[in-house]
């Protein structure tokens, strides 16, 4: 059976005792905005913070005000009062480790709780300064990094392991003007510099791929006939 769910209306009394509290409040604010002492009101209770009963800090532009009593950190609700060192996040005051360990996280090389004395940040990891190394030589990274496979690498180690050589000139295939690797001309299994895939002996550089080889010479049409009556 269906109970009968009705909530009795607010009485009278209830609605008046509201109107008189907001009243209260209300005065009480005026009075504070005379009181030189009034820092503002309390994020966590709603009071004034008069004087050095107060903490403050700035976040997103507004400056927040608690009672001592009332400032404690947003997760674990120890209390901060007295300069017990904090940091902010999303407005809200945080206890050290609950700032390390909820907010920062772990570092994604060693698996260890991150601190506040330095995050990097790379592709949505996060590493101690000295934690974002590259894979290969273990050389710290600063600002400057290749990413491959999701690791890190220096550029002497990218070009190393990831960029190919040429099979004509025998160097890396790297842009001339910046150093960065270019796209490279696949040919029978080897990779060549768009400039090199060329023939050894009128310099030609082939189109469509229409090369013949040579004791792993290239060469055009032209110069591999000659080359083969020899
Ligand atoms: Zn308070
Ligand atoms: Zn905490
Ligand atoms: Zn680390
Ligand atoms: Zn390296
Ligand atoms: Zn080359
Ligand atoms: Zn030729």
């Amino acid at each position: 059976m269906a109970a009968d769910q009705t909530t009795p209306a607010p009485s009278a009394a209830t609605a008046a005792a509201k109107v008189g509290e907001i009243l209260r409040k209300h005065e009480l604010d005026l009075t504070m905005v005379e009181n030189p002492e009034f820092r503002g009101h309390c994020e966590s209770c709603g009071e004034p913070v008069i004087g050095s009963d107060g903490v403050s800090y700035k976040a997103e532009s507004l400056t927040r005000f608690f009672h001592q009593r009332c400032f404690q950190c947003v997760i674990c609700q120890t209390s901060l009062r007295g300069g017990t060192e904090f940091f902010v996040n999303n407005s809200a005051p945080h206890c050290v480790s609950c700032y390390q360990e909820k907010v920062l996280g772990c570092c994604d090389g060693c698996g260890l709780v991150l601190n506040q004395n330095g995050v990097v940040r790379a592709k949505n990891k996060k590493f101690h300064p000295g934690c974002f190394v590259c894979k290969k030589d273990g050389v710290r990274l600063d600002g400057r990094y290749y990413e491959k496979e999701g690791s890190f690498w220096c550029r002497n180690c990218y070009v190393d392991v990831f960029v190919p050589t040429c099979g004509s000139c025998g160097l890396k295939i790297l842009s001339e003007q910046d150093g960065q690797p270019v796209t490279s001309i696949d040919w029978k299994g080897k990779k060549y510099h768009q400039q090199c895939f060329g023939c050894t002996d009128c310099k030609k550089l082939f189109v469509d791929l229409k090369a013949f080889q040579i004791d792993g010479n290239l060469y055009c049409k032209n110069c591999h006939s000659i080359r083969s009556k020899q």
